[in-house]
């Protein structure tokens, strides 16, 4: 059969392109994805011959075997693992293919010097020998397939396709090197390339030499080894592997559990934040092993989405070998697996928050708003993740845990205060926070989108209600410490009997545009701001979800206007309310105190131009007085 020519995709003629510039300083990192490929093809037969030995066809010793030839400057590396039929390389090295590669291109920028240090992050997959090769040729014969392939690229938009001889299932991959690129003939740097990167690959990697092979890597899974007995780098080596990632980890939990049903866990908290890390699925990374035998990536029962920051491994001995993929999902030694996990996690978090509050702090940047997921879908470990949380707020600088605001509490204070919006700064300036800020009481500034939704579900921390200060009546005179401790006497307010007249006037002005006006305790500076009525939705969760276009909501719900009656533009339209012959001049006014406070909330003005033209007009009064 002829050979067929096939383009290559899009993305990965940009992939190839970035690649074939590459001035990378690593380039020795295709070695290490090539060898991952290796392994995972290994692994997925390995899997498949659980239910059909017959696709072994004779041997089960998988490997990964190095070889060079220096006359025709060609590296192979070639494994007896699952192989790939016809489609199957027309997909896989003609397209983006899932991991490494896909999270590289979403992530391109155009700048080539972050671009180039992506590719050590990500490693480009199979795609990266074209760093080192002028040419690529892949042998391959499927498990259970009777025709072999070859595939040939240079790399430069277009691959071909032919039927070849290969006696044996699995895949050769030789590179023609290109020039200047040499080492990679060398043996013992091919050596140290494997020990430093690969060393934990749980299969041989052998260095074949005419008939002599050496293995040039430990070759046992580093989990199964004695804890004691495992290094540091080699654990960071397995992470970089594992989690696709460059940086060490934050923390490292591994350990084995004993008993009914034993398992061992190596996971890793990675200390960047991974690219997928707000993927839409929220999946978890962690691999699951049985016996040392990969089982699957996929297995969403073993941990929560609200841990999928964890990278790494389980394996369990007490788990059937053919497990399914499809029945992981109820078994029930997987759930106990997974309760076991979660635990450890949260202790371990715990120890760090304890005795490392700095390193702590780093942690919950990055993995802060994930976690908080738990307190709403993990009922059982509500308190263990709301005492791990942290929070900014208006007191102390930093970062602060419940108990230590709890500690912080004034006097008559039975509430825990929150402010919940995205924009930390925003929130700090919020008006409604005056009042608080003036009694030196304490309020949690929220701004994770995920807040809106868990403080509605927990209602209350030791007994502390949460209370938002946008929502419903605010009675802050039962807390100590009213504003004048600063030596200032507050402001006049308005009379009385003013005030109930200018309250009247403007509900009738504003109408259905409020739910109501009333005069506020959380005001110092400001004239007025928006709440929501007690029961109505807050207004951050409001707001959140127009954000988010949910059609489900209608019109902007009618909110409570507070006034402030010390203010001196209320004291004024107070008394502008008791002279009755100005109500054109106050429903001009009503309308802008209402504008100004959505404003303030950074709220759209629903009608600019009214807006505009109720400014202008009362611009011209003040000028004109
Ligand atoms: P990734 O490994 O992240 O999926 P790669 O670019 O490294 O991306 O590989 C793309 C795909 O090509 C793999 O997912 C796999 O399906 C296939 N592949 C690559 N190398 C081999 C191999 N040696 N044996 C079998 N399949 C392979
Ligand atoms: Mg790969």
């Amino acid at each position: 059969m002829a050979k067929e020519k096939f383009p290559f995709q899009a993305e990965v003629s940009r992939v190839l392109q970035i690649v074939a510039r590459s001035l990378y300083s690593h380039k020795e990192i295709f070695l290490r994805e090539l060898i991952s490929n290796a392994s995972d093809a290994c692994d997925r037969l390995r899997y498949l011959a659980l239910t059909d030995p017959s696709l072994l066809g004779g041997g089960d010793t998988f490997k990964v075997t190095l070889g060079i030839d220096a006359s025709e400057r060609t590296l192979t590396v070639a494994d007896n693992g699952i192989g790939m039929s016809r489609d199957e390389l027309v997909e896989n090295l003609g397209t983006v293919a899932r991991s490494g590669t896909q999270g590289f291109v979403d992530q391109l920028t155009g700048d080539e010097k972050k671009d180039m240090a992506l590719i050590g992050q990500f490693g480009v997959g199979f795609y990266s020998a074209f760093m080192v090769s002028r040419k690529v040729e892949v042998t391959t014969r499927k498990a259970g397939d009777e025709t072999a392939w070859l595939w040939t690229s240079d790399g430069k938009g277009e691959f071909t396709i032919a039927e070849a001889d290969r006696a044996h299932l699995g895949t050769t991959i030789t590179l023609h090197l290109a020039k200047g690129e040499d080492e990679f003939l060398d043996r013992s740097r091919l050596e140290s390339i494997v020990k430093a990167y690969s060393d934990h690959v749980a299969i041989p990697i052998v260095f074949a030499d005419g008939e002599v092979e050496d293995t040039l890597n430990t070759a046992s899974a580093i989990w199964t080894r004695p804890k004691g007995e495992v290094t540091d780098d080699q654990l960071n080596e397995f992470y970089h592997h594992v989690a696709h990632a460059l940086d060490a980890p934050w923390h490292v939990i591994f350990n084995r559990v004993e008993g009914v049903l034993a398992y061992t866990n190596l996971l890793f908290i990675p200390s960047a934040r991974p690219f997928d890390l707000f993927d839409p699925d929220r999946r978890h990374r962690v691999k699951l092993y049985v016996k040392r035998v990969f089982i699957t990536d996929q297995a969403e029962a073993l941990l929560p989405s609200y841990l999928r920051f964890l990278r790494g491994i389980v394996d369990s001995e007490d788990l059937a070998l053919n497990i399914s993929r499809e029945s992981i999902q109820h078994d029930p030694k997987i759930a106990r697996i997974r309760s076991g996990l979660v635990k450890r996690t949260l202790g371990e978090l715990k120890k760090k928050a304890d005795k490392e509050a700095d390193a702590y702090a780093a942690f919950w940047k990055n993995f802060g708003a994930v976690l908080k997921e738990g307190i709403y879908e993990d009922f059982a470990n509500r308190e263990a993740i709301l005492a791990l949380s942290r929070f900014h707020s208006t007191g102390p600088e930093g970062l602060t845990s419940l108990d230590d605001y709890v500690g912080r509490m004034k006097d008559g204070q039975d509430a825990i205060y929150t402010i919940t919006g995205e924009d930390l700064d925003v929130l700090r300036r919020s008006p409604q926070l005056e009042g608080f800020k003036a009694r030196g009481v304490e309020v949690l500034l929220l701004n994770d989108a995920i807040d809106e939704f868990w403080i509605p579900a927990v209602g209350a921390y030791k007994e502390k209600p949460f209370k938002s200060v946008t929502q419903g009546s605010a009675d802050l005179s039962k807390i100590a410490d009213a504003p004048e401790a600063a030596g200032e006497t507050p402001e006049r307010a308005a009379e009385p009997a003013a005030l109930v007249r200018l309250i009247a006037a403007l509900k009738d002005a504003l109408g259905d545009a409020v739910k109501d006006v009333r005069t506020s305790e959380r005001l110092t500076e400001s004239p007025t701001c928006l709440v929501a009525d007690e029961g109505d939705m807050d207004m951050g969760l409001e707001r959140m979800l127009r954000r988010h276009r949910d059609s489900t909501l209608g019109n902007t719900t009618p909110r409570v206007l507070e006034i402030n009656p010390a203010h001196a533009l209320i004291r004024r339209l107070a008394e502008l309310a008791e002279r009755e012959d100005d109500a054109e001049a106050l429903g001009d006014s009503a309308h802008l105190l209402l504008d100004q406070a959505r404003i303030a909330e950074g709220e759209p003005v629903p009608d600019p131009g009214a807006f505009a033209r109720r400014l202008a007009s009362i611009m011209e009064k003040g000028l004109a007085a």
